[in-house]
């Protein structure tokens, strides 16, 4: 059983209607295509978005371009760029409301969490600040007497940055701040399924005093706007977040013109268990690191490894513990399960669910989508007795689908955390530090969690390793990353041949 919140029909709904951000002015795109959004929880559009093309994107690049090459925002002090970071962190606090109900309401995300969202994103900005006030290189005098090294961070140019659905505003949060602290000018796109946050971040800024021309906004699908954002000349830099699929793609598009490239892709991140673990507290971790956000997330801890001896008992506590969990309505504040994104989503997670069943999987909980009435939901589900060579077990399911294996040993239960293409987190369950640091050592994850599951902050960096990605986002290295470095090689007096 599934506790089940019926969505309530969005009566007095205004569709909101958004244009597109470019060189400081709110436009149509130039062919005059529009994007409807359906709300996944309620099955009826909710927002409509311009539909971009290769032609606003070339607008984009080319404002930007302009404001990096010409304009006062890479010629500022960082305190003072930094003091409008800070301005636009206290009126997305302000609007964090209605930020968090356009990410609830176009992703399906319970607002709980969206709210969540919305005040990580607001340190994130604050951080941002923060570090860009000390952005620094080095100077060396010991070369000799008449030679001085300087070491520059200079910003690096127009950055292209590519946003998913699944956090719609925490993603541009954990990028935007960090290049303009860096004095980048930027090209955004969020995803053409969630672009309502970001525009509105949009609004935001030209209210904090972004000059035109440093924040552009634009929205379209991969093909027709990401892609020309990923090859065009002008663009120095890409931040990705998305698929690993399109993540290669971008990678291959960078090559081009050899631009840098910040990678955020998929993961299929392992939970292990001891015997020895608190299990109360893993049990709590595990059915919130499957559940959160619906399984669409990064994160997700999709893969409990899990030792023999104690297989059955977490199986069967996870499924009592599931069946209480909430799925619905995601603007009602006890969801704690919102929609799924998309009807073809929900379709190909349920294949996955199929093909591991018939792949000799147990069914311990749920397994089948629900029917609330109005929008797409999933019910959290369990399958157990998962071989580690099976698909589910090696492929981002992205739905709230647990894949438990067990293991016998340290060594086991590494070689099988470590046996998938995915490197992005982990999770380690033991009352044994030796274990937990033998295990954060040995897997190969950009993040190890141990006897816990998914916190972050601002400091911690966050990436993958392996097919998850390339470069970390966040921690104090976060604005370096937009810079290039520069030698200033200096002679003092005259120079000998
Ligand atoms: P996606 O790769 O389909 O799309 C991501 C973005 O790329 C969207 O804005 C999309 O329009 C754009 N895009 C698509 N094709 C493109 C192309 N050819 N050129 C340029 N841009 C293109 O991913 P998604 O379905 O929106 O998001 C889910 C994926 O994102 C999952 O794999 C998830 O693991 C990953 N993700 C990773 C992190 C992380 O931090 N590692 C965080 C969130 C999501």
């Amino acid at each position: 059983m599934t506790v089940l919140v019926r969505p309530k029909a969005l009566d007095n709904l205004k569709v909101r209607e958004f244009q597109m951000l470019i060189d400081g002015r709110w436009t149509n795109g130039a062919e005059g295509g529009v994007i409807e959004r359906k709300s996944p929880g309620h099955g009826v559009v909710v927002s409509r978005y311009q539909a971009g093309t290769r032609v606003d994107a070339e607008r984009a690049i080319a404002a930007a371009r302009n404001a990096f090459d010409n304009g006062p925002w890479s010629h500022m002090t960082g305190a003072e760029r930094s003091n409008i970071i800070l301005k636009a962190a206290d009126l997305i606090a302000v609007r964090s409301d209605e930020l968090a109900y356009l990410d609830c309401i176009e992703s399906g995300k319970p607002i709980s969490q969206a709210k969540a969202e919305l005040g990580g994103a607001v340190d994130i900005w604050r951080y941002a600040a923060a570090l860009g006030r000390d952005l620094h290189g080095e100077s060396y005098n010991t070369l000799g007497e008449g030679t001085l090294g300087v070491v520059l961070r200079e910003a690096i140019g127009v950055v292209s940055i590519i946003t998913p659905w699944n956090f719609p505003f925490l993603i541009v949060s954990q990028k935007l701040p960090f290049a303009l602290a860096a004095g980048c000018t930027a090209v955004v796109k969020p995803s053409e399924l969630t672009s309502g946050s970001t525009l509105l971040l949009g609004e935001i800024l030209m209210e904090t005093g972004v000059p035109a021309g440093v924040v552009n906004i634009i929205v379209g699908t991969g093909a027709e706007v990401g892609a020309p954002m990923t090859t065009h000349p002008d663009v120095d830099m890409i931040s990705f977040t998305g698929s690993t699929l399109v993540g290669k793609l971008t990678m291959a598009n960078a090559a081009q013109t050899l631009k840098k490239v910040s990678l955020e892709l998929g993961g299929k991140n392992p939970q292990i268990v001891f015997p020895d673990a608190e299990l109360d507290d893993f049990i709590d971790a595990a059915v919130f690191g499957a559940y959160f956000n619906a399984g669409e997330c990064c994160n997700a801890g999709s893969r409990l490894i899990v030792h023999r001896d104690i297989a059955d008992e977490v199986v069967q506590r996870v499924a009592a513990l599931s069946a209480k969990v909430k799925v619905g309505d995601p603007l009602d504040p006890q969801t704690k399960v919102g929609a799924i994104i998309t009807p073809e989503h929900l379709a190909k997670i349920d294949t996955y669910v199929r093909n591991a069943a018939s792949a000799g999987a147990n069914l311990s909980h749920g397994g089948s989508a629900l029917d609330l009435g109005m929008g797409q939901f999933m019910s959290p589900t369990i399958l157990s007795a998962v071989q580690p060579e099976m698909a589910v077990a090696r492929e981002e399911v992205f739905g709230p689908v647990l894949s438990v294996l067990t293991f016998e040993t340290l060594e086991d239960a590494v070689r099988i955390a470590n046996s998938i293409d995915y490197g992005l987190s982990a999770g380690v369950w033991s009352r044994d530090f030796d274990t937990c640091l033998k295990i954060g050592r040995r897997v190969r994850a950009g993040t190890v969690w141990m006897n816990t599951f998914m916190d972050g902050a601002s400091e911690l960096p966050f990436g993958g390793y392996k097919q998850s990605g390339l470069g970390r986002e966040l921690g104090r290295h976060a604005v370096e990353d937009y810079t290039e470095t520069k030698t200033l090689n200096m002679h003092i007096g005259r120079r000998k041949v």
